[in-house]
């Protein structure tokens, strides 16, 4: 038996065909958001269609769908209630796909999709209490308590990236000031690298947040200075998630993370400082990489077949 699974981002749609709890298949196509809400979402149910056809051409026919998004969604109605970078405002994914492949379709949140893959199959397996953080174009939070994904009344738990770190501090997209994200993003940290070195970056363009945490490491001293402030920025954004949750475990997702020690260690230690009346959460990388949002997509689908409450 089979389920199909796509994770739909503002610049890529990674799908994939799961059977018996494995993946068989990974495809990933180009979003194209700039051509309007209606042509993504035509892409979308297209990409499903190729899934589709590769499983049965595998002679496993599909028996459901599981489709992740970003923003905020509104999981048990099956709405994209806003998700920004691809243009849907009350677009009602779930029903659209369902009448589409005429399948039972599962719907959810991107990152809280991931953390659900994490949890079940990753870095977050055996950890009921934890927090799934990936920390790319921005930084979110998927929360797990007491087992269950922990989604708040309007699925907006976990915003971890607009939690004000630094009042007054740098805008922010969402409109605030001092957002976490505004430090320790990998965009940002890319971005305020490029600025304070006065905007040349290299060659190719951009230094890319990797790249300054190897010449952060490699003892560049501005290179430092932004890689310190992001890893301080990070640290008081999650000593807030502790106090407030008690999570046991924080896997963090996203590029830096793979970068691995050079990442984790100052994080452990800046955490660690900042609980001053118990003990820190064990931090770990994901495992699951970029394809945890799709892994939890086939989750969902799976989930619903088997008549779980996902
Ligand atoms: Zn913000």
């Amino acid at each position: 038996m089979s389920v199909i699974a796509l994770d739909v981002g503002g610049t890529h749609i990674k799908g994939a065909v799961v059977e018996g709890g494995e993946l068989v298949e990974g495809a990933q196509w180009s979003t194209r958001a700039e051509r309007g809400p209606d042509a993504v979402l035509a892409t979308v149910l297209r990409c499903a269609d190729e899934l589709v056809a590769y499983a049965e051409r595998r002679g496993s026919k599909p028996q459901a769908a599981g489709i992740v998004v970003p923003g905020l969604v509104d999981e048990a109605g099956g709405t994209a209630v806003l998700a920004a970078n691809l243009g849907w405002r009350d677009t009602p994914v779930r029903r659209r796909a369902a009448e589409h492949l005429d399948l039972p379709v599962a719907f959810g949140h991107d990152v809280r999709a991931g953390g659900l893959a994490e949890g079940r199959l990753g870095a977050g397996r055996g950890w009921p209490d934890f927090a799934f953080v990936p920390v790319g174009t921005g930084i979110a939070a998927a929360l797990t308590i007491g087992g269950r994904p922990c989604a708040g009344s309007r699925g907006f738990a976990g915003e971890l990236g607009h939690l004000v770190v630094r009042p007054g501090g740098e805008p922010c997209a969402c409109g605030n000031r001092g957002c976490l994200e505004t430090l320790a993003s990998a965009s940002a940290i890319a971005r305020r690298y490029a600025e304070a070195s006065g905007g040349t970056g290299t060659a190719a363009g951009p230094v890319a947040a990797r790249e300054v945490v190897a010449r952060a490491v490699a003892g560049e001293p501005l290179a430092g200075r932004i890689w310190t402030e992001a890893i301080e920025a990070l640290a008081d954004g999650l000593a807030a998630l502790t106090v407030l949750l008690d999570v046991e475990r924080v896997v963090l997702g996203g590029g830096l993370a793979q970068a691995g020690e050079p990442f984790l260690t100052p994080l452990r230690g800046a955490l660690a400082e900042r609980l001053t009346f118990r003990p820190a959460p064990t931090l770990a990388a994901a495992v699951l990489g970029p394809r945890a949002g799709c892994l939890g997509a086939a989750l969902l689908a799976q989930d619903l077949l088997d008549g779980a409450d996902a």
